[in-house]
């Protein structure tokens, strides 16, 4: 009996509770509304000092996409590529690239390497302008772009219609990637040669053209890493002693061709000399342990290399740069 008691009471303290909550509730409700969800948002922007240079990775979009082994890898069984994923706590049947152009701010002048994909040519995948404002920088602002390399998701922001995307700057690429992007014309397909025409070949008055070593600005030169195209290249940034490699498309997954520098990447146009620049370079930012920010890394795009067995480890930076 006493615990029926006990039950009724228990029972009439919590339909009294329950009431009362619901009444609580019910006010509440009439003064907030619940927040709107917002979806998924990711960092846009990752700024840090190297020296008197002050540096910017901005995302400019990123693609999914399904089967990784018929980019990454494509030389490989299929099952290898995708137990190198999933070792890696990745899916081994789908991959997320990212778009990340680089500006460096060194005091005397806006460096912008690599211009994104273009809002128009490609929606969702254009970010960069407006990331770019919305952190202080207006396309006036921008001295100099430097085109790493010829191909769409680096060139495609160049021009917003058609006027250029940064009415005041100049243009630097490498002598080799123009020179054979204008003697090969359709060498990857019209639409990419349509592209090309639109915006490279649209500006070759403005256009200064460098060879291996030759610098953009004092502290800014570039560095031959040809492969995955003819006359592809990275940059080293140095700053009263402080370094940073900006290296463009010479490894365009942080796994799949860092651990495996050697497996052929079907955007590589020469498969072999892609992976020895890979190899070359890498090897060399392990060796010096400096930071590089990687176009298609995962933003925001920056961190270091380590040697491990055959290949590479990526270790994308916490708060190095931040110290
Ligand atoms: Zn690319």
């Amino acid at each position: 009996m006493g615990s029926l008691n006990m039950t009724r009471r228990t029972a009439l303290i919590g339909a009294a509770a329950t009431t009362a909550a619901a009444a609580t509730a019910k006010t509440v409700q009439t003064a907030h509304a619940a927040a709107p969800q917002t979806g998924p948002i990711r960092p846009s922007i990752y700024r840090f000092n190297r020296g008197a240079f002050e540096v910017s990775t901005i995302l400019d979009g990123a693609i999914q996409r399904e089967n990784p082994h018929e980019i990454f890898g494509t030389d490989q069984p299929r099952e290898d590529v995708a137990a190198l994923a999933e070792a890696n706590l990745l899916p081994g049947n789908m991959l997320q690239n990212d778009y990340t152009p680089v500006v460096v701010n060194t005091g005397n002048e806006v460096v912008l390497f690599d211009t994104g994909n273009g809002a128009a040519r490609r929606p969702g995948r254009g970010a960069l302008l407006g990331t770019l404002a919305a952190n202080g920088i207006a396309p006036e602002d921008v001295d100099i772009v430097v085109v790493t390399h010829f191909h769409p998701d680096h060139v495609g922001g160049l021009f917003e219609g058609e006027t250029p995307a940064f009415p005041n700057a100049r243009y630097v690429t490498g002598r080799e990637e123009f020179d054979f992007w204008r003697a090969n014309p359709g060498a990857r397909g019209e639409g990419l040669q349509r592209i090309l025409e639109a915006t490279v070949f649209a500006l070759p008055d403005q256009m200064t053209f460098l060879e291996d070593g030759q610098d953009v600005v004092t502290g800014i030169t570039m560095i031959d890493s040809s492969g995955h195209t003819p006359g592809h290249a990275a940059y080293h940034i140095e700053s009263e002693g402080e370094r940073l490699m900006v290296c463009a498309d010479l490894c365009n997954h942080f796994v799949l061709s860092m651990q495996r520098p050697d497996w052929h990447v079907l955007f590589d146009m020469d498969k072999e000399g892609a992976a020895a620049a890979r190899r070359r370079v890498l090897g060399m930012i392990a060796a010096d342990r400096i930071p590089f920010a990687g176009y298609h890394m995962p933003a925001p795009a920056v961190g270091f290399i380590a040697e491990q067995g055959e290949g590479f480890r990526y270790i994308p930076a916490s708060y190095q740069l931040d110290l």
